[in-house]
């Protein structure tokens, strides 16, 4: 067993998030000029982007897409700021975003409005020929920052050194990087999303006892409890401690083993702010996201991904309060889309997540006007041999029900 010291102790946009969760400022768009007095480290483009006004960038993207017609597909996640979301020509969870992705064959460029794990997800699942642009290339994911490749190896290596081979099956949140999706595909493991995480368990369970989860440890824990398995069953792998911080005894005695990694966004929102919500209006309903803590999952009246908070929402009476635990862009959407609702972030203090957040408007029309000129810029591309495994984690995961 290696015991490495050579890690970064907190990802840098875990560091990052507290600066977007320190202000009460509005949301819109500024300059990219602007934004970048935030501190945030973002990708360099052309001077002249960075002065554009929001309202001239909206107009060179629309002018853009309209020239590039079929040739492009934009697609952009729920937690995408207005300025950019509002070209998407699909919108959606990382879920419904990859099934797009795979099942589009006739856009030459997909544009994806979203974070780079999401960008490596569809170019696994789109043709060969077919690129994959993400418009800012620091756009990542605090919480795939969290499990790093060469730490999810020597956990395995532990893992099979203690329990023998082909004794844990792999499964990783699609919040992950194309080499640990590869590691489960490899492995007999498989990928899920906030959608099918149960479905995904079930498959798991019926080809094992033991499930590695990665990166979420509050999906898996949440998603387990769910499933019966208790919480003294599971145990949660720190990649920074020697065999996870875990003994021999208890590394055999697990049910699931969970990484220990987090959403920066949805870890915010605690019991006290549900209480808070139910003292001010006790008609209120909580729904949140499966990566919030288990106290929290527990407290709320509703748990799901985000495409099921937009359809409870859409779909309940005029009326109805709405208390909701997940990125701040999308509860805006949902307050602005149901105005016969009362619907409001549990949160208090503005906190949109900061990577996705990196898709400013200069971006998307930076990498529009590249395409007008014959030159692809961003492009997302997976090795062939990590595609190749990745595929066949991602195909058990559209495969179930
Ligand atoms: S909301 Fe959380 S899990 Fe989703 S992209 Fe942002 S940091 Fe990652």
């Amino acid at each position: 067993m290696v015991v490495k010291i050579d890690k970064q102790p907190i990802p840098i946009t875990e560091i990052e998030q507290s600066a977007f969760c320190q202000t009460d400022e509005e949301l819109a768009s500024k300059t990219l000029e602007q934004e970048f007095d935030s501190g945030v480290r973002w990708q360099k483009l052309p001077v002249s982007y960075m002065r554009t006004s929001p309202e001239e960038l909206e107009q060179k993207i629309s002018d853009a897409k309209e020239k590039l017609g079929n040739k492009i597909m934009i697609l952009g996640h729920h937690y995408q700021r207005d300025e950019v979301i509002q070209f998407a020509d699909i919108r959606g969870d990382s879920f419904k975003l990859s099934q797009h992705a795979a099942d589009s064959p006739d856009a030459e460029f997909i544009i994806f409005c979203g974070v780079h794990f999401m960008a490596e997800t569809a170019d696994i699942l789109s043709d060969i020929e077919q690129k994959v642009i993400l418009p800012n290339l620091t756009a990542g994911c605090s919480m795939a920052d969290m499990a790093h490749i060469d730490d999810v190896l020597d956990c395995w290596d532990d893992l099979t050194e203690i329990l023998g081979e082909n004794s844990v099956i792999p499964m990783t949140y699609m919040n992950s990087t194309a080499a640990i999706k590869s590691l489960c595909g490899e492995n007999g493991g498989i990928v899920c999303t906030s959608s099918n995480a149960s479905a995904a368990f079930d498959w798991a369970f019926e080809r094992g006892d033991k499930i590695l989860f990665l990166p979420d440890q509050h999906l898996g824990r949440n998603t387990a409890v769910t499933k019966g398995v208790q919480l003294d069953e599971m145990i949660v792998w720190n990649p920074f401690k020697p065999q996870g911080g875990n003994t021999i005894e208890e590394i055999k005695n697990a049910k699931l083993i969970l990484w220990q990694g987090h959403c920066s966004v949805h870890t915010r929102f605690t019991t006290a702010q549900i209480d808070s919500a139910r003292e001010t209006n006790s008609e209120v309903s909580i729904v949140v996201h499966p990566e919030c803590t288990l106290d929290v999952v527990e407290s709320a009246d509703y748990v799901g991904s985000t495409e099921y908070i937009k359809q409870i929402i859409n779909e309940a009476e005029p009326g109805t309060s709405w208390g909701v635990g997940t990125e701040i862009s999308l509860v805006n959407r949902i307050a602005s889309e149901n105005p016969d609702k009362n619907v409001f972030c549990l949160d208090s203090v503005v906190c949109p997540c900061s990577t996705m957040y990196r898709i400013h408007p200069a971006y998307v029309a930076w990498v529009l006007d590249g395409l007008l000129e014959g030159v692809v810029v961003n492009q997302i591309e997976v090795d062939e041999e990590t595609r190749k495994f990745s595929r066949i984690a991602l195909d058990r995961m559209l495969s179930i029900k």
